[in-house]
């Protein structure tokens, strides 16, 4: 009979934010600052072999290298647009891939990272919603994007020194809606705000969320960071139907929440999110709706023409419908800008990531709810709205 032998499981490193690491230093023997020292070898650096940490003990070293490492998720594609913008499909294990795209614009860089393989929110409009939901990332698969993608662009540049970085801002705005995994989200918010880490500042760093109102309310005691929320639509009839989180969150209590973050947010406003999808949200009766319901908060808005994807049934709104809607909100002292496409031939746009998804969700069922949806939806644009 064959004997099993049981390998006890390495410490993935890149599951701790700095608490985290001097625990675990703690736990063997170690005092804090070696845990410091850790974080920046790792983080600030890009290093992942312990023997080329110089500054820590040999025998310290030693241990590492047999209870711990340090693991990125695996690039399984890399691809670059005409644009400059870049697209990396990362292994999340199980038949499961997920997305993060960089987009290099003049004066930032801004990587755009995934929160969860799949979506259980299951948006309309969205591509990675379309797919179902198959698991949560965890921190090391989160904060593992930007030490990848960070440590990546780095070494093709040719950069050596530490304190020159090459993404400035980091959104939450991949696959995922990130305020369902705050277990693992937080914990790599606070490596990315973190000096001995990526040292981002709190308002280069927004997550973006559907509403989840409690989730939202529990963000700003743990960690404020820029809020960005999806809209998509003014009144809750249409948004019950493009978005299901509003029969359970309806946008009252998404505002009202909003309110409170201000609070704590690092600006003084929330950015909404707006997909303009033709015939669906995109009149300047929805326009007026939209001013009414913001009235009394702080708030910019950012539409964003609908990226198709295959087999989405809806349509980009027209670019002369987009001008006039942010025409209208601008008249009404509102913030507005298009969001520029980017990436698109390689669709790294927003709402394009897809990844592989191993659903595990009742696939079929939702699609045929999504075909009755699409036609109620189109029949509710051409109602009046007043
Ligand atoms: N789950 C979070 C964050 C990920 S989605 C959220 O929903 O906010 C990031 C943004 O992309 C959201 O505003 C989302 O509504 C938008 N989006 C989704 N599908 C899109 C599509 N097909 N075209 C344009 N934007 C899309
Ligand atoms: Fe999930 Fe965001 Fe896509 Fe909705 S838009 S399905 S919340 S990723």
């Amino acid at each position: 009979m064959s004997e099993t032998v049981s390998t006890p499981q390495k410490t993935n490193l890149l599951n701790l934010d700095s608490e985290g690491l001097k625990a675990f230093c703690a736990s063997i023997g170690e005092k804090p600052f070696r845990a410091v020292q850790l974080e920046r070898w790792i983080h600030r650096k890009g290093v992942s072999d312990f023997d080329q940490m110089t500054n820590l003990a040999k025998s310290f070293r030693a241990k590492l290298a047999e209870i711990a490492e340090i693991k990125g998720p695996e690039v399984i594609k890399d691809s670059t647009a005409s644009d400059g913008t870049r697209k990396w499909l990362l292994d999340a294990g199980e038949g499961n891939a997920v997305e993060m795209v960089f987009i290099p614009e003049e004066n930032r860089g801004t990587l755009c990272i995934s929160t969860q393989a799949g979506c259980a929110m299951n948006c309309l409009f969205c591509s990675t919603g379309k797919q179902g939901f198959s698991r949560n990332l965890k921190t090391s698969e989160i904060i593992g994007q930007l030490w990848t993608a960070e440590h990546l662009l780095r070494k093709d540049r040719g950069i050596t020194d530490e304190n020159e970085r090459v993404i400035s801002n980091v959104v939450l705005m991949g696959m995922g809606e990130p305020l369902q995994n705050l277990n693992a989200v937080v914990p790599a918010l606070k490596l990315m705000l973190d000096d001995n880490a990526y040292g981002l500042s709190r308002r280069r760093v927004t997550v973006s969320t559907s509403g989840l109102v409690k989730q939202i309310d529990k963000l700003a005691q743990i960690c404020p960071v820029a809020l960005a929320v999806s809209l998509h639509a003014p009144n809750n009839e249409l948004r019950d139907k493009i978005m299901p989180v509003n029969r359970k969150h309806p946008l009252e209590d998404v505002l009202a929440a909003c309110k409170r973050y201000l609070k704590y947010a690092p600006r003084d406003f929330i950015t909404f999110e707006y997909i303009m999808i033709g015939g669906v949200n995109d009149s300047l009766a929805q326009a007026k709706q939209l001013i009414t319901l913001v009235q009394d908060l702080p708030c910019k808005f950012n539409l964003i023409p609908f990226n198709p994807f295959p087999d989405s049934g809806l349509q980009r709104s027209k670019e002369e419908d987009v001008k006039a809607f942010a025409k209208r909100l601008n008249d009404a002292g509102i913030v507005c800008t298009i969001r520029k496409v980017r990436g698109d031939d390689i669709s790294a746009a927003c709402g394009q990531l897809a990844g592989e998804i191993k659903d595990r969700t009742k696939l079929s069922s939702r699609r045929a709810e999504r075909e009755i949806v699409i036609k109620e939806i189109s029949r509710l644009s051409q109602a009046p709205l007043e």
